[in-house]
């Protein structure tokens, strides 16, 4: 099976970023601002208000209308009181004056007001009530009275006299009731006008109470909800800057870093333009973060952006991609010799000096450059180019590069490979596998090599033949031979802890040769894990040291210096020359297994394997044989005087915990007779 995939194609580049993209839409927000319950409650209470205001002046206008009904009724009644009263008046004045002159025409005139008198009371009795119907009774009576008494009040004599002052008494009478009973009609109009206005007014001023009220109540509910809505947006904005920005610099991030790339690349296609993406590692960051701190690491990385920004235009993005890397985007630029030199410019600016806590702290940066459309055309390939760029110039301590094919092969799916394994060393994806080396005359345990595993988020479980080699094309494999020693030291320590003295083998990879600083690491590193250095041995591949001889002889005496083992791993393969072997400080040969898997059917690889044995032994080096893969093979081997085996048959590569458990109880585990083990 392929572990490489696919080709990976702009659309799916495009998916990539549009599945982030959303993540950043759906990235969890804060707590929306709580559904504030004062602006409700205070709309609530407007409403209220308003329901109360508006029946106030419905019921205030029904009682205004009642009120208006009877005060005009009661005017009325009293009007009809005055006109009987003035009747009544009428009619006296005439009999004083029929008296007088005893004119006839007169009489009729009394007749006639007589007659209207009880007019006006039919008017009264009409329009007033019991109480009145009763008056009216009475003055009728009174008056009836009177007009009896008139005739006989005309004659003379004291009975004419007593009839007289009769009908005065009676005539009075009548007046006074009706005065009265006007009189008292008038002010209870008066006062039902009275109450009726004061309560018109207490009414109004209610009403203008409550408007009031409202228009306080609408004003600061409209304030409040304002206020609310502030709140909202700028939380959906800090959230929104909080997903695209990184903590701690606040730069945009990867993801924003990808968008921007995207938006230029269309720019450019758009505008046949230019898109450079440059790619920057510090180069001593780690050590800054180690030596001094991590508070004092993060106030240099708070540094690098401005210290960026001061050589890059407006329109140039700067972004953190993580760790001690960040990125630049310049959209539009003549081309790569363009994007160099602003690379080189910002190179420049990392070298002079950052002042933390008033410390002077150097360091520098590899920077990579890839541009868009000559090196990639989709957001993916230019970040993984910028990065390969960045990596050779780590490497080769240049600086500052731009992207070449030739170091990358050629494959978008394998520089998709390698920009996961970047993320896959530091977030520790990779682990180990262990596998036994056994003696294959007794079948004790001599020691285990250690094989990197990628346990990749989508490929599963990948084998280093997948990544090693892709690894080793950039300085990658570095950090992978760092992780693997590392690792392989403190599991053989665990082991050491519990008793076992168990030798770890760990490979190098051929530029691994190169590195000038690889000694000390080893050194530091077995100094770390306190653990005696013959417990160490590195696998060198026959082919990596024919490679550059010279530089493999100066790295190999100062690791045998040490007391570290060496092996020469797949031997057999690489043409060695006799006499390299022999100055060479090595311990072991590793048989390569592709003559170990035929030696019994195949009489040359027989012959082969049976020649690097005696060539071993003659040098004094311990033989392994790879790839045993069954009993006869190990027969065979262990006849031809073949020291240790390595293969399926011996022992399966697995971790560490289940290589106890296959291996049997610990005490078969003997402990190889010679060289004698020295225990610091
Ligand atoms: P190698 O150094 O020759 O390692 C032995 C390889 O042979 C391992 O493959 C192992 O699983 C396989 N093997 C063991 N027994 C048998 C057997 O009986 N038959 C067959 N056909 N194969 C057997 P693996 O783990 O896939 O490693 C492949 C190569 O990758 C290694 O070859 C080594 O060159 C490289 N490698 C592994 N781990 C590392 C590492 O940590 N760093 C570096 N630089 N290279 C590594
Ligand atoms: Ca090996
Ligand atoms: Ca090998």
């Amino acid at each position: 099976m392929d572990p490489i995939p696919a080709r990976v194609t702009d659309a799916d580049v495009l998916e990539l970023v549009d599945v982030l993209l959303e993540d950043v839409d759906e990235a969890p927000e804060e707590p929306p601002a709580r559904r504030p319950w004062l602006p409700t409650a205070l709309i609530g209470l407007g409403a209220v208000l308003v329901i109360a205001a508006s029946s106030t002046a419905v019921i205030a206008a029904f009682r205004q209308s009642a009120t208006a009904e009877r005060v005009t009724a009661t005017s009325r009644l009293a009007d009809a009181y005055q006109d009987a009263l003035y009747t009544a008046t009428v009619e006296q004045s005439l009999e004083r004056a029929v008296r007088l002159t005893d004119d006839p025409e007169l009489l009729g005139w009394h007749r006639d007001a007589g007659s209207s008198l009880d007019q006006a009371l039919t008017e009264v009795e009409t329009v007033g009530t019991a109480a009145d119907v009763e008056l009216v009774e009475r003055v009728r009576e009174r008056h009836d009275a009177y007009t009896t008494l008139i005739p006989v009040g005309l004659g003379s004599g004291p009975r004419a006299d007593a009839a007289d002052r009769l009908a005065v008494e009676a005539s009075e009478d009548v007046q006074d009731l009706l005065s009265e009973a006007s009189q008292a009609r008038y002010r209870e109009a008066d006062a039902i006008r009275e109450s009726a206005a004061s309560s018109a007014r207490t009414t109004a001023t209610a009403q203008a109470v409550a408007v009031g009220v409202l228009l306080l109540v609408l004003v600061a509910a409209a304030l409040l909800a304002l206020a609310w809505w502030h709140r909202l947006r700028r939380e959906k904005v800090r959230s929104q800057h909080r997903a695209l920005h990184d903590e701690l610099t606040e730069l945009p991030n990867r993801l924003v870093l990808q968008d921007r790339v995207e938006q230029a690349l269309l720019v450019g296609r758009r505008e046949g333009g230019v898109t450079a993406l440059i790619v920057l590692d510090l180069d001593r960051f780690k050590e800054i973060n180690d030596s001094l701190g991590h508070d004092y690491g993060d106030l240099l990385l708070q540094q690098i952006g401005p210290r960026l920004r001061r050589e890059l235009r407006e329109s140039d993005t700067v972004g953190r991609l993580g760790g001690d890397e960040f990125a630049v985007i310049l959209p539009r630029i003549s081309g790569v010799d363009g994007a160099m030199v602003v690379a080189e410019k910002l190179a420049r600016a990392l070298e002079e000096p950052f002042v933390v806590n008033g410390m002077s702290l150097a360091v520098e940066a590899s920077v990579g450059v890839a541009v868009a459309p000559d090196h990639g055309d989709d957001v993916r390939t230019l970040l993984q180019r910028a990065d390969i760029a960045m990596y050779v110039a780590k490497d080769n301590k240049l600086g500052v590069s731009s992207y070449d094919s030739s170091v990358d092969g050629h494959s978008p799916a394998r520089a998709a490979l390698l920009g996961d394994l970047r993320r896959a060393i530091s977030e520790r994806e990779l682990s180990l596998h262990f596998q036994p080396k056994t003696d294959l005359v007794s079948g004790a345990l001599q020691g285990v090599e250690a094989l990197v595993r990628w346990q990749h988020p989508t490929q599963g479980l990948l084998s280093p033949d997948a990544f090693v080699p892709l690894a080793e094309r950039t300085g990658l494999v570095h950090s992978l031979t760092r992780f693997v020693l590392d690792s392989a030291l403190a599991q053989c320590r665990a082991w050491y802890d519990q008793g076992l003295e168990l030798p770890v083998a760990v490979n190098l990879s051929t530029r691994t040769l190169l590195d000038r600083g690889f000694g000390d690491e080893v050194k530091a590193r077995l100094a770390y894990w306190k653990l005696p250095p013959r417990l160490l041995t590195l696998e060198i591949t026959e082919s990596a040291l024919m490679g550059d001889p010279a530089r493999a002889a100066e790295l190999l005496g100062e690791l045998a210096d040490q007391g570290v083992r060496l092996s020469i791993d797949d031997f057999g393969t690489g043409y060695s020359s006799l006499s390299s072997l022999r100055t060479l400080p090595v311990h072991e040969l590793k048989i390569d297994r592709s003559f170990v898997r035929d030696m019994l059917t195949s009489p040359q690889d027989a012959s082969i394997v049976r020649a690097i044995v005696d060539l071993g032994h003659t040098l004094g080096l311990t033989v392994v044989a790879e790839g045993v893969e069954d009993e006869p093979t190990a027969r065979e081997l262990s006849r031809l005087g073949c020291d240790l085996g390595q293969g399926y048959h011996l022992g399966m590569p697995t971790t560490a915990r289940r290589l106890l458990g296959d291996m049997g109880p610990v005490g078969v585990w003997a402990p190889r007779p010679s060289p004698p083990v020295d225990l610091p």
